[in-house]
């Protein structure tokens, strides 16, 4: 799973993009659900977040480091859930 650090400026563009709904906004700044993003692993080639956000904030979580199988699984357990 991706991060947002505390350099987000609480643009929102990165929050629609999100095919998983695992962005939304925190106390401060916006925050991914660790539970919910799969990196865009069975939607896109690439992160769709790390892709629009204009100050480079969103890097991988250093507490939730996966593998493209386990994302990929990830994936399929969220659509599962409906
Ligand atoms: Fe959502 Fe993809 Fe960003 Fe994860 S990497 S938060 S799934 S847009
Ligand atoms: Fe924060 Fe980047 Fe998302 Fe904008 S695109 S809300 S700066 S993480």
């Amino acid at each position: 799973a991706l991060m947002i650090t505390d350099e987000c400026i609480n643009c929102d563009v990165c929050e629609p993009e999100c095919p998983n709904q695992a962005i939304s906004m925190g106390e401060t700044v916006y925050v991914i659900d660790p539970a919910r993003c799969t990196e865009c692993v069975g939607h896109f080639g690439e992160p769709q977040c790390v892709q629009v956000c204009p100050v480079e904030c969103i890097p991988v979580n250093p507490a939730f480091v996966e593998t493209r199988e386990q994302l990929q699984r990830k994936c399929e357990a969220l659509q599962a859930q409906g």
